[in-house]
């Protein structure tokens, strides 16, 4: 999978918050989004699941592409985000059971087998790093773990469908160092079998965490490159 921005432009309203933005982002890679606050790096994740399509006010011109097909021409948004998962800044997860977070998804898209859906709750928890920690405690209330368990929890929400791509905006800025580095960690491990982009304002963060990083400001990508060669330059 691949994703191919050409010559993107948004509009919030008048206000122009995207200009020809370009981007390939390629498979099993991390691709970090970096750039001052308010430069449209949450704006430009947004498109790439057409979490936009929520907001009348937004118009969007120029092309993306997933695997060569239109996002918006030629799939629809149920597609598009069965494809492409997302994690926000604050954990959110539903006030519902651990394994019920987990699971909401594959009830949606009609699993019904308990065998089933248990196995994929399992390895969903697995992949996002938490079965050990709450194994023994499927059914107590989501609300109840610790912030970096919850964004953990909401990274095995967004897997358990079985996207291509996970989106993360700003995924650790609300946690503690310890849970932050759990999450740069779950980054290495995840990119084996899915395409990540993650936004976020710490230069460290991307240099820890990401094969090649685009710089926004105002609005563009000023430059984008392989993150060691980036911060290799003086
Ligand atoms: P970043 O993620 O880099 O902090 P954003 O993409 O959130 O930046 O914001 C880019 C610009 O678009 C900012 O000026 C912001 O205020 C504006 N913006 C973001 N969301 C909306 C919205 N829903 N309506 C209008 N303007 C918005
Ligand atoms: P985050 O800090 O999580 O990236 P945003 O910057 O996108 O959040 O802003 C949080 C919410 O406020 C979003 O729903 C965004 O669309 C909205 N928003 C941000 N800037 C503006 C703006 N200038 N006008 C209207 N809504 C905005």
């Amino acid at each position: 999978m691949k994703f191919e921005a050409r010559d993107v432009d948004l509009y919030y309203g008048s206000k122009q918050a995207l200009k020809k933005i370009n981007m390939d982002i390629e498979e099993k890679e991390v691709t970090a989004l970096i750039g001052p606050s308010g430069c449209g790096k949450s704006t430009f994740l947004k498109i790439l699941n057409r979490l936009h399509d929520l907001n009348p006010n937004v118009r969007i011109e120029g092309d993306v592409k997933l695997d060569g097909k239109d996002i918006f021409a030629e799939m629809d948004p149920i597609e598009v985000r069965r494809r492409v998962g997302m994690v926000f800044q604050s954990p959110n997860p539903f006030a519902k059971s651990i394994y019920n977070n987990v699971a909401y998804g594959l009830k949606l898209a009609g699993i019904k087998n308990k065998t089933e859906l248990d196995d994929r709750v399992k390895k969903a928890l697995e992949d996002a790093a938490l079965w050990d920690e709450v194994k023994d405690r499927l059914n107590s209330s989501a609300l109840g773990m610790s912030g970096g368990q919850q964004q953990r929890l909401c990274i095995a929400r967004a897997l358990a469908p079985g996207p291509e791509v996970l989106l993360m905006d700003e995924p650790t800025s609300a946690l503690d160092p310890i849970s932050t580095s759990k999450i740069e960690d779950l980054c290495h491990s995840l990119k084996q079998h899915y395409t990540i982009v993650i936004v976020t304002h710490n230069m460290q963060q991307a240099l820890r965490v990401s094969d090649k990083t685009a710089f926004f400001l105002l609005g563009e990508v000023i430059e984008m490159n392989e993150t060691q060669e980036l911060f290799s330059n003086p």
